[in-house]
């Protein structure tokens, strides 16, 4: 099954795709996390995103999308996959749709999480995040047993640049205007399926799997 798990920044997207791609046995694809590791390895595309990414803004649309379809055609990814983070524009959801149809596969199931702007920001301004296994922790609402270690692995947590407060807010606005406008581009398509996002993660990753269950729409 491939599957597009769509939602604004600090829904939980990273949180819940992970433990999904866990559950159907397939790979979690993050285009953040893509990026970050690019730009940790100092990369010429890390080094092109870095500049987007600490503004809250959108890498353009070719490189994200060149370096998303490459990790696709990976062996791992022949049979399924969960996105998280791509498609993010139209151009992109476009260029997905076309490259999948050219293979003979298509996106089969679409999830949108949806939260609150007050909720969002919240999350994100205090969001910790594991160096070693990305695990997304919060101050309040979901802190380590140990401060500053990650209970899963033991890495070190970190404070993302780009979860400041200004920089939160930046990439909301940013949602709204380029990435919220997929969401009628899938329900169109009849692949959309909403799930509450301001739950606990157990009561969210219990709707995602009964939206996927159900199968598509
Ligand atoms: P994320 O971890 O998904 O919140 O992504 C972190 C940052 O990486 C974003 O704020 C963007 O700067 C960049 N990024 C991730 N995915 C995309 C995408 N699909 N299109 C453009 N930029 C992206």
């Amino acid at each position: 099954m491939r599957i597009v798990l769509l939602g604004p920044p600090g829904a939980g997207k990273g949180t819940q795709a992970s433990s999904l791609a866990i559950e159907l046995g397939v790979p979690h694809v993050a285009s953040g996390d893509l990026f970050r590791d690019a730009v940790r390895q100092g990369t010429a595309l890390g080094l092109k995103a870095k500049h987007y990414m600490d503004r809250g803004e959108l890498v353009p649309d070719d490189l994200t999308t060149a370096m998303v379809l490459e990790r696709l055609e990976q062996p791992d990814a022949a049979n399924g996959v969960i996105l998280d983070g791509f498609p993010r524009t139209h151009a992109q959801a476009t260029s997905l749709d076309r490259e999948l149809h050219g293979i003979g596969q298509q996106i089969d199931l679409v999830l949108n999480l949806e939260v609150p702007d007050d909720v969002l920001i919240s999350r994100l301004s205090g969001r910790w995040i594991c160096r070693q296994c990305q695990r997304a922790y919060h101050e309040v609402f979901n802190p380590p047993t140990k401060p500053g270690v990650c209970d899963a692995c033991g890495g070190d947590l970190y404070q993302r640049e780009d979860d400041r407060r200004e920089t939160a807010v930046r990439r909301l606005e940013v949602y709204e205007r380029q990435t919220a406008p997929l969401i009628d581009y899938y329900r169109e398509r009849s692949l959309l399926r909403e799930v509450n996002g301001d739950q606990t993660v157990e009561e969210v990753r219990k709707a995602l799997v009964d939206a996927v269950t159900q199968g598509s729409v």
